[in-house]
């Protein structure tokens, strides 16, 4: 069985559970230094405040271990604010976050909150007709390393990306009943 680390220091964490307990995986929060150290075949970071998430994963000396782990090749999907930390630049500056995915992102980029929007669009290698819900979502402003695929755009926008055994989306399809995209991440482990 596939055990899948959730990082749930905020954000929309039991969502990705409920979805990949779903598929048959099993999963566990990471909350602490001794629970990231359960053994796991891959890791999830919700969508949610990456600012919160950032400042909780250096109180808590995670930042460096979960960084580590990615550079050596543990697969990790991030959605919204998890695409946000794994991100390396930030509107041409360089993030201080796990800044492991080659690519500059722009935060908050559909506007407020009430800016929220749900569509349906294609995501290669998953389908052409995936529910996207984007709720105070990034996108990616360009990629740094030819090692990224775009993986599906929204108005011209990237939206989400595959970077070898990371996958990052600017919306959350753990908020939808579609369980392609989490299918399509546990392909890779
Ligand atoms: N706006 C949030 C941030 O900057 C991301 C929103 C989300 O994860 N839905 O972290």
């Amino acid at each position: 069985m596939k055990r899948i680390a959730i990082l749930a220091l905020q954000g929309a964490f039991a969502e990705h559970a409920a979805m990949l307990n779903r598929l048959g995986a099993e999963t566990h929060y990471v909350r602490s230094l001794s629970d990231w150290l359960m053994p796991k075949d891959a890791l999830v970071i919700p969508g949610g405040e990456s600012t919160s998430q950032l400042t909780l994963l250096r109180a808590l000396d995670l930042l460096q271990p979960v960084r580590t782990a990615i550079l050596d090749g543990l697969p990790v999907f991030g959605t919204c604010a998890g695409l946000i930390l794994l991100a390396r630049d930030e509107d041409g500056t360089p993030r201080d976050g796990l800044a492991t995915l080659d690519v500059d992102v722009h935060r908050n980029a559909y506007g407020r909150q009430i800016a929220s929007f749900h569509t349906i669009g294609a995501v290669d290698g998953v389908g052409q007709d995936v529910p996207m819900t984007f709720i105070r979502a990034p996108y990616v402003n360009a990629v740094r390393s030819a090692d990224v695929h775009v993986l599906a755009t929204h108005e011209g926008r990237i939206t989400a990306v595959r970077q070898n055994r990371q996958l990052a989306t600017a919306f959350h399809p753990e908020l939808t009943d579609d369980t392609r995209i989490h299918e399509y991440f546990l392909s890779f482990l």
